[in-house]
């Protein structure tokens, strides 16, 4: 089995996530109690959020290199960045390590194009919703066409991100708010809806949609676990 190296902290809520779901599919896969090994450094969010706000994304590249260089240097074999955000600056991740780096788009447009989804809406911060990293590579490799909500929808999405979820506080009021954006996507013809930032599983999950709904999270974990075992 390899090691499974992951750059957590953004925020911890989500992190969190990512352990158990790693390890609960580990188990499921293997049995006994076989779960994934792995390493993880962990951030403090609040550096990171002011400098994403301010735009000084090459700090922020500096700091993500530095926490995947202490991923690779305590033993994993490849790296995830647990959280869609800071995807934006992955380029600086894959120039700089010598083990391979797990995309977090990628297992997300494979399962996208296996449900055969190819309009599909995305919420996540906006960062994620208004910049090309995310919107361009599912496009652009994987022909995946995708729909945002409109500016009030991308800021109440991004604001509940940032003051609740990464808080840890899941409120009713925001669960149907987002239900809202997302009834609006459709009506815009989507066929299925990301759940593109890491922490969202607390608060929408597939019962809550009616339309398929695909979990970052769960699948970047998931295809973790698959590459460990390959
Ligand atoms: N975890 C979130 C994401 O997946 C947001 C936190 C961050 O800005 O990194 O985008």
């Amino acid at each position: 089995m390899k090691t499974i190296g992951l750059i957590g902290g953004m925020s911890w809520e989500s992190s969190a996530g990512y352990y158990r779901l790693i390890n609960q599919d580990m188990k499921q896969r293997l049995g006994g109690h076989r779960n994934a090994r792995s390493v993880m450094v962990t951030v403090s969010f609040e550096e990171i959020k002011t400098l994403q706000h301010e735009a000084r994304w090459d700090e922020l590249g500096e700091h993500m290199k530095q926490a995947a260089l202490q991923v690779q240097a305590a033993g994993a074999d490849f790296v995830l960045l647990c959280t869609n955000t800071m995807h934006r600056v992955a380029p600086v991740l894959e120039g700089a390590l010598d083990i391979p780096f797990l995309h977090i788009v990628d297992p997300t447009a494979k399962a996208l194009q296996d449900a055969g989804v190819r309009r599909v809406g995305l919420l996540g911060t906006a960062f994620t919703m208004e910049q090309d990293f995310y919107r361009g590579r599912m496009q652009d490799r994987f022909g995946i066409e995708v729909v945002v909500p409109d500016i009030e929808g991308r800021a109440l999405v991004h604001k509940v991100i940032y003051d609740e979820l990464c808080h840890g506080i899941v409120r009713d009021a925001s669960r149907e708010a987002y239900k809202r954006i997302i009834d609006s996507m459709q009506a815009q013809g989507v066929e299925g809806v990301i759940l593109g930032c890491t922490e969202i599983a607390l608060l929408i999950a597939q019962k809550d949609v009616a339309l398929p709904v695909f979990d970052t999270t769960a699948l970047h974990a998931q295809a973790a676990v698959s590459r460990a075992l390959a």
